[in-house]
């Protein structure tokens, strides 16, 4: 959550990929800048009877494969920079996982812990009468994001809905189950990188037995440890932003859910073999898979050396800073990226997406097979990429995107279309 340099760092990905393709030039020209960012001052009236203002945005960074698809996040730290970068990689993760989407994102300046109940839902309510002209269901889908959840999404929807005077589910994703949300979509994130390490596995080396170290315990890492324990991987350290515990038998992930539900990981600390470590030292211990499932730039160029996992699986956005990627491609550390790796939570909002329009809802175990599906056929793609190219998967995840994007582009012709 920094500033201005946030999006020139990740175009840089962008002119990288471009280098592996032969692309017309139409196609970096429309996806180096944002399409369109809407700053809005919402103004709410707080309980105390007083006006405050918060300053939000939105971005639609490219919609030619389809309506703009992102979060909306509340954070004190948003900037416009960070709006666009984010949605900059919504635009390549949509085209990684192949769902008919662009990529936008939104936030609003606000640290929402400092807001009443009541208040919340009146800045909810405010993002959507300030936006509702930017989004819809064929023109931009909002969903939650940091700090953000299902309930402020169902707000959001109740909102646009009395806006456009009828029932719109399909405008906003990560609803309540009882308000048209899908089933799985709790877990989605974590789930879809969960099958791509088990379709991985033998080329990782990381077959059950193996050693997770997980970052940050959110909805993310929580889900990523029960889901891999639940497969015979040990799970063992975790941390959360107040700091880690370790354990080199393995931690029961029941219990750490439940310490993480009375507020304190750290509070298991003391027996079965468990100790305490500061939160930062978590990203160096001895493991073969480690999961930084917190926020961005955890692995950066003063800690990277330091990475004894194998293999880093990128639940959270931007987790590993450039320098830090080319220190660990150095230690051979493979990294499974973002606009991979944490692409389930995408895809099931796009399951329930369909659900709302098809007014169809499915259960459970198809939720889970469309996305094991999905998350199997796009990882061993970009598997086969890295290796037939010889570059990193990331590397692989932004050709195999940009591939897409540039097909979509150039359909609508190409200076060369034009001038032959
Ligand atoms: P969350 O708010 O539920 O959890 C974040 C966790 O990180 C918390 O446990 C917090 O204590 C911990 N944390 C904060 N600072 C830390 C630090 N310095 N060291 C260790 N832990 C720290 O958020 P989430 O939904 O789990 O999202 C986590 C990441 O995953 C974010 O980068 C988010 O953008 C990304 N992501 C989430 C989803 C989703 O569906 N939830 C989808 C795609 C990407």
């Amino acid at each position: 959550m920094h500033a201005a340099s946030m999006l020139d760092q990740a175009l840089i990905r962008l002119d990288e990929a471009a280098r592996h393709l032969d692309l017309d030039p139409d196609v970096l020209e429309k996806l180096k800048y944002p399409r369109e960012t809407t700053k809005v001052r919402l103004m709410i009236r707080l309980d105390d009877g007083s006006r405050k203002s918060f300053m939000a945005w939105r971005c639609r960074y490219d919609d030619t494969r389809g309506p703009t698809k992102g979060g909306i996040r509340f954070h004190p730290d948003s900037t416009i920079e960070e709006v666009e970068t984010l949605a900059f990689w919504m635009t390549f993760k949509c085209a990684v996982m192949n769902l008919p989407y662009g990529g936008g994102k939104g936030a609003v300046q606000v640290d929402p812990h400092t807001l009443s109940k009541a208040e919340l839902e009146r800045l909810s309510r405010a993002y959507v009468q300030a936006f509702s002209k930017i989004i819809g269901p064929d023109r931009d889908i909002p969903a939650p994001d940091v700090y953000t959840n299902s309930m402020v999404m169902g707000w959001m929807a109740d909102e646009y809905a009395s806006i456009v005077g009828e029932a719109t589910p399909a405008v906003i994703t990560g609803k309540p189950i009882a308000l048209g949300g899908s089933l799985g979509r709790d877990d989605a994130t974590a789930r879809g990188g969960y099958y791509l390490v088990r379709r991985l596995a033998r080329q990782l080396g990381l077959e059950p037995g193996a050693r997770v170290a997980v970052q940050g315990f959110g909805n993310a890492g929580q889900h990523i440890a029960r889901l891999l324990a639940a497969d015979g991987y040990r799970i063992v350290a975790v941390s959360d932003s107040k700091g880690a515990i370790h354990c080199t038998s393995g931690l029961d992930v029941g219990k750490l859910l439940a310490a993480k539900g009375q507020g304190s990981l750290t509070s298991l600390a003391g027996s079965d073999g468990i100790s305490t470590l500061p939160a930062d030292d978590l990203v160096a211990v001895d493991c073969e898979l480690l999961v930084p499932a917190a926020l961005e730039d955890m692995i950066h160029e003063d800690n990277a050396a330091s990475v004894k996992a194998r293999v880093v699986l990128e639940l959270a956005n931007g987790p590993v800073t450039p320098e830090a990627d080319e220190i660990l491609a150095k230690k051979n550390v493979l990294v499974l990226p973002d606009i991979l790796a944490n692409a389930g939570g995408v895809t099931v909002s796009y399951f329930e997406w369909v659900q709302n329009r098809q007014g169809y809802y499915w259960p459970i175990e198809e939720v889970h097979e469309r996305l094991r599906t999905m998350m199997e056929r796009e990882g061993d793609a970009i598997w086969a990429l890295a290796q037939d190219k010889g570059i990193t998967l990331r590397s692989a995840a932004y050709v195999h995107a940009l591939s897409r994007l540039a097909s979509a582009i150039e359909a609508h012709g190409t200076q060369q279309f034009f001038t032959s």
